[in-house]
């Protein structure tokens, strides 16, 4: 089985989400025999092959039509690329990158699709995957038939992959593009100029208990900066404009792992928990002792976000 991982990449970087998808294919060819191997795809990315060539042999798609993060053009790249190295198994991580490139390519190229996969096995040489179903309430345990089979993998569910002793090969990879059809303008990331919440070890989310854009910023956006984290948000927020549509957490929005969550003034709706319950400490603050939150929360406490949050940040260093 040949597996090709997508690495991610942006400002001359993989994304750490990738290391992630590149354990996966790890574990997969260990159980079910295989090579595995990545695909850089982008415009000057030389640094970023070499980064990724310290974790595995990595196939470089370097080209101007490939500069912007667009599926048009980088999913009919990944499409390629699964054609031209013979590929059975795509693998990259659960992001909003991949659920829109990756998922090009799968339509493209007719094959079979996993997303958000949290854990497998091999059983009688036949690769299942388990991935929630229902906002998490379940968790369904599937086996892909056809070719090829493409699976983006959850990277709470996977630690990030080791190094190599030494360097693999770097080796470029063909790519035949037509012009893109639109005109690439711009991609603006509103998070605040702080981290973005899949990747942060902090998540400080707010929930309908903020009122304003302002209150936001002081309230949640202060709190995160105070522990370096990163912001969220309900999507009750997202809905009533309060926060940036970026930072939603949940079903609908981004899923999150960090080391501390915490939940502001959000109730804990199931398609929020959807978002955050893979988080290794839960801290909720609500007045309400009956909020849903308080079952998940490692840490609970009863009281109005406007006297707690700020009484935090005055005593935070
Ligand atoms: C298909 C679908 C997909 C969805 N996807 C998502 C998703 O991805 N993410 C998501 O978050 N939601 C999602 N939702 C919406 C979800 O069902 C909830 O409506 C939403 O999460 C509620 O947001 P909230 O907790 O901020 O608001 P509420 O449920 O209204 O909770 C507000 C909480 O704040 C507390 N509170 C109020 N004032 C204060 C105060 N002054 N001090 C302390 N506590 C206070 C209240 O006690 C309450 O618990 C989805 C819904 C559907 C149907």
């Amino acid at each position: 089985m040949k597996i090709l991982v997508v690495l991610e990449n942006a400002d001359g970087r993989v994304k750490p989400a990738s290391w992630s998808a590149v354990e996966f294919a790890r574990q997969v060819a260990t159980t079910h025999g295989g090579e595995v191997v990545g695909l850089v795809m982008g415009h000057q990315v030389a640094e970023v092959a070499t980064q990724a060539a310290g974790f595995l042999p990595v196939h470089v798609m370097d080209n101007a039509v490939l500069a912007q993060p667009l599926a048009e053009t980088q999913g009919a790249a990944v499409a390629q690329a699964v054609t031209s190295l013979g590929v059975d198994l795509v693998v990259a991580a659960t992001t909003s990158w991949s659920k829109d490139v990756v998922g090009r390519a799968a339509g493209t190229l007719g094959g079979a699709m996993a997303g958000d996969v949290i854990g497998h096995e091999v059983v009688d040489g036949s690769l299942r995957l388990r991935r929630p179903v229902y906002a998490g309430a379940y968790v369904a345990t599937v086996v892909l038939h056809g070719w090829p089979q493409i699976v983006t993998v959850r990277s709470a569910a996977y630690a990030m992959s080791a190094p190599l002793d030494a360097p693999a090969s770097v080796s470029p990879l063909a790519v035949s593009l037509p012009e893109a059809q639109g005109t690439f303008v711009g991609l603006e990331a509103r998070t605040g100029g702080r981290p973005d919440p899949t990747e942060a070890t902090v998540v400080v989310s707010g929930g309908r208990a903020i009122k304003t854009a302002a209150e936001f910023e002081t309230l949640i956006g202060g709190l995160a900066d105070k522990l370096g984290g990163a912001a969220g948000s309900s999507r009750a927020l997202v809905d009533a404009g309060v926060a940036a549509n970026d930072l939603q957490i949940g079903q609908t929005g981004k899923v999150v792992a960090p080391d501390l969550y915490v939940a502001v003034g959000l109730s804990g709706a199931i398609q929020h928990l959807a978002g955050m319950s893979g988080s290794k400490t839960v801290v909720a603050i609500n007045k309400d002792r009956e909020a849903p939150i308080f079952a998940v929360a490692d840490i609970g406490y009863i009281g109005d976000v406007h006297q707690v949050v700020p009484e935090l940040l005055k005593r935070l260093p």
